[in-house]
């Protein structure tokens, strides 16, 4: 398989803008001509646009996905020294939130298949304090929401559902009704970081709630607590969503669907590609939700992992380790999480995982290349 005359990269953010370009050209113009660059007339249209693509009652943008966390877990009225429960692999912002209000993380154990939080591990890390529960959809597919929802009704816990990964990812109830990621919860949230499924070209995220407490609680705390300018109810922060990255939003959203489906496309031809190599395990699949691929990402078994990373750089291909450590293997965390299980799913993924270029531009002519080398490291 020749090596495609393109560079290859993890994702591609300039061929997709070239794409677009003038209508995102356009769109910049419009924001610096009018000069309302902050809370300007695009970032209500982008969030009503939200709101009809996620169905969602309320959307609340804010300034980037970990805000959108932190706001979720104001808006619960949580106090010092209740417990989140998150998973201990994952990226570090739901561990961070917590921390940073004083609230204690506690780490459940991730499902090997999905990377994701599941009900048991939930319910085995739980305890009288434990107040919230903040399932990641990583990688791009939804957790098992329903089970999810259900532990959470028994024990009382709020759900917050960070989103960041799986922005248009549907998840299907057993009475077959559907709804998406993010919007099951009594919160969900979500991240515009560039190279997210949806990505601006800069820093933003959202809020999601279905509840009419909460949709205008968020609000409030998003704009310094205030509900009329210098009149503050609550203490709040500083977090919006600026207007040039509003009018780049509403632009790409029109396409989320396509650039998912062009994601999924891919992954299917990694999935055909890989098929029967022993020692690399391909994604799975979970039949409650739709995947929107925002990393695939393998497991290298029989400590190979870093082996073939390096094999792959050498041949010009980029991959990535999302995450090379879990949350209770990170420094600041030590002080302050509870360990609710045994985590060896999250001490065992750090080491086999590895994530391959995958994103709306990429070709099978450069997925030819990128399965041939994966072909030839294990022998064939
Ligand atoms: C990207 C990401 C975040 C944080 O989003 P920022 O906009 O970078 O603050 C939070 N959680 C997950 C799972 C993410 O992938």
């Amino acid at each position: 398989m020749a090596k495609p005359d393109k560079k290859i990269v993890m994702t591609d953010l300039y061929g997709q803008y070239l794409k677009i370009r003038s209508e995102v050209d356009g769109a910049i113009q419009e924001v610096i001509g009018s000069t309302a660059f902050i809370q300007g007339k695009q970032v209500a249209s982008f969030a009503e646009h939200l709101k009809n693509f996620t169905g969602a009652r309320y959307v609340i943008p804010c300034a980037n996905g970990t805000d959108a966390l932190q706001i979720a877990l104001m808006a619960l009225g949580l106090q010092p020294g209740d417990e989140v429960i998150v998973p201990a692999f994952t990226y570090v912002a739901a561990a961070e939130v917590i921390g940073l209000l004083r609230l204690v993380p506690v780490l459940a154990d991730v499902d090997y298949n999905t990377f994701n939080l599941t009900a048991g591990s939930i319910e085995r890390v739980l305890s009288p304090k434990t107040k919230a529960v903040i399932p990641v959809h990583l990688f791009g597919q939804s957790c098992q929401m329903e089970e999810i929802l259900e532990v959470a009704q028994r024990h009382n816990l709020f759900v917050v559902e960070d989103n960041a990964q799986a922005i248009g990812a549907v998840y299907t109830f057993r009475d077959g009704r559907t709804q998406q990621a993010g919007t099951i919860g009594n919160i969900g949230t979500t991240s515009f970081f560039p190279s997210k499924n949806l990505g601006c070209y800069g820093d933003g995220g959202a809020m999601f709630t279905n509840s009419d407490e909460l949709g205008p609680m968020l609000k409030l705390i998003a704009s310094h607590g205030q509900e009329k300018k210098y009149y503050h109810k609550v203490i709040g922060c500083n977090s919006r969503l600026d207007t040039l990255q509003a009018a780049i939003l509403d632009v790409k959203l029109k396409y989320l669907d396509e650039y998912a489906a062009h994601r999924y496309r891919a992954a299917q031809y990694y999935h055909q590609g890989l098929a029967g190599i022993g020692g690399l395990i391909i994604p799975a699949e979970a039949p409650w939700s739709t995947h929107v691929y925002h990393q695939y990402t393998l497991k290298i078994l029989n400590g190979k992992r870093d082996q073939l990373k390096d094999f792959l750089a050498a041949n010009g291909i980029p991959t990535m380790i999302y995450y090379p450590r879990a949350i209770q293997e990170q420094e600041a965390f030590a002080p302050i999480i509870r360990i609710g299980e045994p985590l060896e799913n999250a001490n065992r993924l750090v080491r086999e995982v590895l994530s391959l270029p995958i994103d709306t531009e990429i070709d099978t002519e450069t997925q030819d290349y990128i399965i041939g080398k994966i072909r030839e490291f294990f022998g064939g």
